[in-house]
């Protein structure tokens, strides 16, 4: 297994195999790619091109895919993944930064949600393909990746919703189609509480059969604004991440703002020490794998 760390600050903490920057977020925001990092890139949730573009919203009968439709489970401005001018200056923007870093990840590289787009563009290009609305949908964000495939000449990973079912339905979606253009996937699992570590181990389990290149996690540990009630503890950051690791995946990322989030997480789970005594129980060496790089910031935090 691998393990990462998924940040909003241009920081490496200690102790991790890999990092991921958040270089360009949902809110439009941009910070410079770094060469030692991978970037992460939202594509068409982007409040700032929205903002400039009002007409570029991601449309429905629920209505736009803007912050606050309760509708959906929506919490930025979603561009409509057609718009022809986006999708160029993504492309370009994709292209740049997997230059100036060691690959990319993107996330939000599909539809809004269910029974979007229904903007004029999106309606006549449906009726135009012929296919039913599930099918054309999938074609649309298939080769928009395949685009992208092109452009990225380093590792392309597509982090996914934590959906394994109607990811078709919902997003446009297909996995199978996706491996093909992926060099691996990450199944974004943000949480504020790792309360009940079965439905995540459930889910891991349940990805890492239907995804057909390797499966990373991501888990929650702190975000910008949160304070030390808002997170999950290193108990339950710990657990879930030994019972998602015995269910086959390859790897976890730990999101936090930056490293000093990271290092205070490393040295809340070294201090967890009967819990990593009786977590050696739980499975054979993936397990073993979480707990040895437990035991390796032991050295760190001192
Ligand atoms: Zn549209």
């Amino acid at each position: 297994m691998k393990f990462g760390t998924y940040v909003y600050e241009p920081e490496k903490a200690v102790g991790f195999d890999f990092h991921v920057l958040r270089a360009k977020l949902e809110t439009g925001d941009r910070i410079p790619p770094v060469q030692d990092m991978y970037s992460n890139i939202a594509v068409f949730a982007d409040n700032a091109a929205v903002r400039s573009h009002p007409d570029w919203i991601s449309q429905s009968p629920l209505g736009p895919a803007r912050m606050g439709n309760s509708n959906f489970n929506i919490y930025w401005s979603v561009v409509c993944a057609t718009q022809p001018e986006h999708r160029a200056e993504q492309l370009d923007y994709i292209e740049d930064v997997d230059r100036h870093s060691l690959g990319v990840w993107l996330n939000s590289q599909y539809f809004a949600d269910h029974s979007h787009c229904t903007c004029p563009r999106c309606k006549e290009r449906w009726k135009k393909s012929g296919l039913n609305w599930f099918e054309w949908r999938r074609k649309e964000v298939t080769e928009y990746i395949a685009q992208v495939r092109e452009r990225v000449k380093k590792d392309l990973v597509m982090c996914v919703q934590p959906d394994p079912v109607t990811a078709c339905e919902r997003y446009g979606v297909d996995f199978d189609d996706l491996a093909k253009y992926a060099d691996a996937f990450n199944v974004v699992m943000f949480s504020k509480s790792y309360a009940t570590p079965w439905y995540w181990e459930m889910l891991s389990r349940g990805f890492k059969k239907l995804l057909k290149k390797p499966v990373y996690i991501s888990l929650y540990v702190f975000g910008p604004g949160d304070t030390a009630r808002d997170v999950p503890s290193a108990s339950e950051l710990l657990t879930v991440s030994v019972r998602c690791a015995r269910a086959g995946i390859d790897g976890i990322l730990y999101l936090a703002n930056g490293a000093s989030q990271l290092r205070d997480f490393q040295k809340a789970a070294v201090d967890k020490v009967e819990l990593r005594k009786r977590l050696k129980g739980y499975g054979g060496e993936s397990v073993q794998e979480v707990l040895d790089l437990v035991k390796s910031w032991e050295k760190i935090v001192e």
